[in-house]
């Protein structure tokens, strides 16, 4: 790596375009009245942003290989998966940087995947994001694993202080599939919910209040309209740099989250139901909080697809029905934003079915969570 490099990088680490963002929001809700400095004067240039590109990138087949190697369950798993989807938004960030600043699209220059593993830089964004370094003091004693609802959902806390919801599928029965579709609605989603519909297979998705204005609200519509789900995910991701929720207070959370509820209600004329955390992370105390207050059941997954690791669908649908297959049933994990996995899935729908897999209504995870048969 030679000297330049490290210097563009850390002028991009000094002056990352999201934190600049937070810093800003923070400011104006703090000094309203005062004026905040534009951030043009810190705007990096193509180069620095390609070098921050590799850099992400290069993490990013890491966390790949990590989470295909680890085993499902593991701590190990869930950091690998929970650091890849930050990290593959954090990438389209900068690719929609330079695309910006170029005026063409970008997914990488020649100069790509020469790095090689996480740089100690993003090592310590994605520590710093979702928590991985916090310090284990405030929690002496408590278990790793905090149940929620037995045989349904548990907390369970890893790299020191991290708490991921955990689900499990104990109430599906053989061959019995639920299928997810997280982060949209997007340009992808109608093509998507109407495979499903296709394919008879009521799906749940859940969307992020930030990509529900008057085009995304008609792409709800068209979700209600096919006889699918819609669930809160969140207003950002959870927070506008990407930081789950347990970077907020749970009043925080739940202001944010009634807020994406009222938005989905007054678009589908239904409440949500159901609440599924970015990354998987959240406190025990806003998940139940989300429940009692929101009304709305905690969802993880059981069949992670990484589908944010590959931009292959092919290899994702590949892989996607070896889990499935591996696993006999279980709840789904895909996002209706990638072209991969929106292609993989319109293969899945027709594979479950050829296969003797039957698609179940969200409603299942409600009655398990509810304690009704
Ligand atoms: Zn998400």
């Amino acid at each position: 790596m030679t000297k330049k490099y490290f210097v563009l990088a850390s002028l991009v680490s000094l002056f990352p375009v999201h934190s600049l963002c937070a810093l800003e929001t923070r400011l104006a809700g703090e000094l309203s009245q005062v004026e905040v400095p534009a951030v043009q004067a810190a705007s990096p240039d193509i180069k620095s942003l390609r070098a921050e590109y590799d850099e992400i990138y290069s993490a990013l087949e890491f966390y790949s290989n990590a989470a295909y190697a680890a085993r499902r369950d593991s701590p190990e798993f869930l950091e690998a998966s929970a650091s890849g989807q930050y990290l593959r938004a954090r990438l389209e960030g900068v690719s929609r940087e330079i695309s910006k600043l170029s005026g063409a699209a970008y997914s990488g220059g020649a100069g790509s995947r020469r790095l090689g593993g996480v740089s100690a830089r993003v090592r310590s964004e994605i520590n710093d994001a979702l928590g991985f370094d916090r310090p284990l003091s405030s929690r002496s004693g408590e278990t790793r694993g905090v149940p929620i609802k037995q045989g349904y959902c548990q907390i369970n806390y890893v790299k020191n202080n991290t708490p991921f919801l955990v689900q499990y599928d104990g109430f599906l029965e053989k061959g019995e599939i639920i299928l997810t579709f997280d982060d949209g609605p997007g340009s992808l989603t109608e093509e998507v919910s109407a495979a499903m519909k296709e394919g008879k297979a009521p799906s749940l998705f859940f969307v992020l209040g930030a990509n529900l204005g008057d085009s995304g609200k008609a792409r709800l519509k068209v979700e209600a309209a096919d006889g699918h789900s819609v669930g809160v995910h969140g207003y950002n991701h959870a927070t506008p740099s990407g930081k789950p929720f347990t970077a907020l207070s749970t009043a925080e959370t739940l202001k944010q989250l009634g807020g994406v509820s009222a938005s989905i209600t007054s678009a589908v004329g239904k409440e949500p139901g159901f609440f599924r955390p970015p990354y998987g992370i959240i406190s025990p105390e806003a998940l139940r909080a989300i429940d009692s207050e929101l009304g709305l059941v905690p969802v993880g997954w059981t069949i992670d697809t990484l589908d944010w690791s590959t931009k292959d669908p092919e290899a994702l649908f590949q892989k996607t029905i070896s889990l499935i297959k591996e696993r006999g049933k279980g709840i789904v994990l895909m996002h209706d934003i990638h072209p991969q996995s929106r292609t993989a899935a319109k293969r899945l729908v027709v594979w479950l079915a050829d296969n003797g897999y039957k698609v179940v209504p969200p409603e299942r995870m409600a009655a398990a969570f509810r304690g009704r048969p």
